[in-house]
């Protein structure tokens, strides 16, 4: 049976450090901050903006939420940001994705000035991040806390073969980029599949360590694993269950039963790699608050 890696404990240590982090910074006169834009009406966005207020408030952390009716033009967005990005107030900048229709979202990103770019989506730190350097830029907060569970178990990813299934800019790449840097916790010899990969399966049982980034409900399943492998799942996904007070309950992209007696460790899900998400953003805006007491860029 594998060990359980649990993202809830964990994703709490972190937070316990960006709070202690956040204190020592007020004790030199700067109170971290971050600024939420949160545009229209999108449920799932209204709870992550909502989570994201609680933990900073939490950790000592200003938050702000700006919210727009999905009637605000692109221009009166970047205009915001380019007047936060010159507010030295304001330490991270974190635009909700995604954007209601007409937005061209890669534009609104690009205004947010790098160095506050806690999400890490600007381009130069997705640059920085896949030119191979093994600090001075910000990563986005899901794969970055990925790396961060691993570390905080010893799981060892030095040498490791890591295969990812999903190649989305936002969980997929990064986090095979951040896999790839010759660096403590990563140091892996990185495989990246998606819908056009021919023989998933095949891909997937070479794995020391299989990060599911998939999107579809309990798709990998335990004879794609070999055995004592670690397996990731970053997966969420809401499926019908006529027997929860709710209608629903939420899965991972892996079949938990029958990976969890072939691998030698798993994430669950929920309590997994979603927590992490959350603390990473926060260790992320307390790091930019830190480099903006020195003027460092990120
Ligand atoms: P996307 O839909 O953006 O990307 C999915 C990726 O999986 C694509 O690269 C796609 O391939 C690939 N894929 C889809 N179906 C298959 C298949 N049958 N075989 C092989 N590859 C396939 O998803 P995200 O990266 O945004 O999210 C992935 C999952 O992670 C979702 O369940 C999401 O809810 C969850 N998530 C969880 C977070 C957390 O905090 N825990 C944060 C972000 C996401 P192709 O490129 O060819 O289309």
């Amino acid at each position: 049976m594998a060990i359980i890696l649990d993202g809830r404990k964990t994703s709490k240590e972190i937070k316990n450090e960006a709070a202690q982090k956040a204190a020592e910074l007020k004790n030199k006169g700067i109170h971290p901050k971050l600024v939420v834009l949160l545009i229209g009406e999108n449920p799932a966005s209204n709870i992550y903006v909502r989570s994201k207020e609680r933990a900073c408030k939490k950790a000592g952390i200003i938050s702000e939420t700006r919210r727009f009716p999905d009637t605000v033009t692109q221009n009166e967005i970047i205009e915001t940001i380019l007047s936060l990005n010159s507010d030295k107030s304001v330490h991270g900048i974190l635009v909700q994705l995604p954007l209601p229709k007409g937005f061209d979202e890669e534009a609104v990103i690009e205004a947010v000035d790098p160095v506050k770019d806690v999400d890490g989506f600007h381009p130069v730190n997705a640059g920085r991040l896949a030119s191979g350097v093994t600090d001075n830029f910000f990563a986005p907060a899901t794969p970055a806390g990925i790396i961060e569970l691993l570390l905080r178990y010893d799981i060892e990813t030095e040498g490791a073969h890591v295969v990812i299934v999903g190649r989305s800019s936002i969980v997929g790449r990064p986090l095979g980029m951040l896999f790839l840097r010759k660096t403590r916790g990563a140091n892996a010899t990185v495989t990246i599949c998606h819908s056009g990969t021919r023989d998933l399966s095949a891909h997937c049982r070479e794995a020391d360590i299989l990060i599911a980034a998939l999107g579809r409900p309990c798709f990998i399943t335990g004879d794609m694993v070999k055995p004592g492998a670690v397996v990731v799942d970053v997966g969420i996904n809401r499926i019908q269950d006529e027997e929860s007070p709710k209608g629903y309950r939420v899965v991972g992209d892996v079949d938990f039963k029958s990976v969890s007696d072939n691998a030698s460790a798993i994430t669950p899900v929920p309590g997994g790699v979603g927590p992490m998400t959350i603390a990473m953003l926060l260790k992320n805006t307390i790091e930019a608050a830190f480099n903006s007491r020195s003027n460092k860029g990120v």
